[in-house]
């Protein structure tokens, strides 16, 4: 028999593929690592794995516990997907502007949703502030702080940085992605060049950001927005403390929009907005780095989280995608 154990051990191990319309359009070789391939579709699924495991270890969350989390979403289900094949609860804070799917996907698994309006990191009414205060108020529960717990990074230092190097066979020069949380960005930085100190590491930042200027210019400042889920940071979370970041672009939703259409046209992938986010600044970091350098981003969820959001043109005409 060719079986795995549980549910649990289908997070990671997730397959590298090689994306031809964005190699031939550089002359280097471009890889997404699918995050999508995941149980719950999304990249999160490992954090939520990472920190669920980290509680238990530290004996703060025992047999009947409760998980809550607020989230734009995929962490969510990754939480909820976890805490089912493990027996607790979950309760899941998000904005209420997240797409239609992601909240469905969540009732589905039996979180319990929270929805609030979005509001700024400043407002205790924000996401992050009202998840915390949910922790506090219920009993035997843990709140998974996905921001700033660095069992979210550690689950791509010993997990998504390590599969990435053995597939790629120890020769690699570049890595990019966005950041939410900055936990993929900084523990798959942090992990390859553990390796090998020379992988040129790149932060793509969706505009709206304040990541691009702080590592440009060392002040966190934003401009403009964006309509990418999950992605675009104000501030150095504690994932993001001491990200080996090289370099780093700023990626508009246009670039990262005409590439999503590309690779569902020409490769058959149905990806999110910050995957294509990620693949823009893939290429970005190619030409930068100039020809036959092998680059890796990450392919962070599914498009088919997105069909009435990026995927309906009506919703796109009404953002002016
Ligand atoms: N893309 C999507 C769709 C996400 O939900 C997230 C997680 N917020 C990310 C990218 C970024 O991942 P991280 O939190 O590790 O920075």
């Amino acid at each position: 028999m060719d079986v795995t154990s549980d549910t649990l051990a289908l997070i990671g191990n997730t397959p590298l593929v090689r994306l031809k319309g964005p190699s031939e359009a550089t002359g280097c070789d471009i890889f997404g690592k699918c995050e999508f391939a995941n149980p719950g579709a999304s990249v999160k699924d490992r954090a939520a794995l990472f920190i669920v495991e980290d509680a238990e270890a530290r004996g703060l969350l025992r047999p009947g516990g409760t998980i809550v989390e607020g989230t734009a979403g995929n962490t969510g289900i990754g939480l909820a997907l976890v805490a089912n094949a493990k027996g607790y609860r979950t309760i899941i804070v998000m904005p209420e502007t997240q797409s239609r799917e992601k909240m469905d996907t969540l009732r589905a698994l039996g979180a319990e949703l929270v929805l609030v309006p979005a509001a700024p990191y400043s407002s205790p009414c924000h996401f992050v502030h009202t998840s915390r205060r949910i922790a506090e108020e219920t009993d035997n529960a843990i709140w998974a702080n996905q921001f700033d717990n660095i069992a979210n990074r550690r689950a791509h230092i010993v997990g998504t940085a390590e599969e990435i190097w053995h597939q790629m066979g120890g020769r690699i020069h570049g890595f990019t992605c966005a950041a939410g949380t900055g936990g993929t960005l900084a523990g798959v930085g942090l992990g390859l060049k553990a390796h090998d100190e020379s992988v040129t590491i790149a932060l793509s930042d969706p505009h709206g950001a304040a990541l691009y200027d702080y590592y440009a210019h060392g002040e966190l400042k934003s401009e403009g927005s964006s309509v990418a889920e999950g992605i675009g940071q104000g501030r150095i979370t504690a994932n993001l403390e001491g990200a080996p970041i090289d370099t780093q672009f700023r990626i508009s939703d246009a670039e990262g929009w005409y590439w999503v259409q590309r690779l569902l046209s020409e490769e058959g992938l149905c990806l999110g907005l910050s995957s294509g986010i990620n693949v823009a600044g893939a290429v970005a970091l190619a030409r930068a780095m100039g020809p036959d350098k092998r680059i890796v981003t990450i392919l962070c969820d599914t498009g088919f989280r997105y069909l009435s959001t990026l995927h309906n043109p009506a919703w796109r005409a009404e953002k002016g995608l």
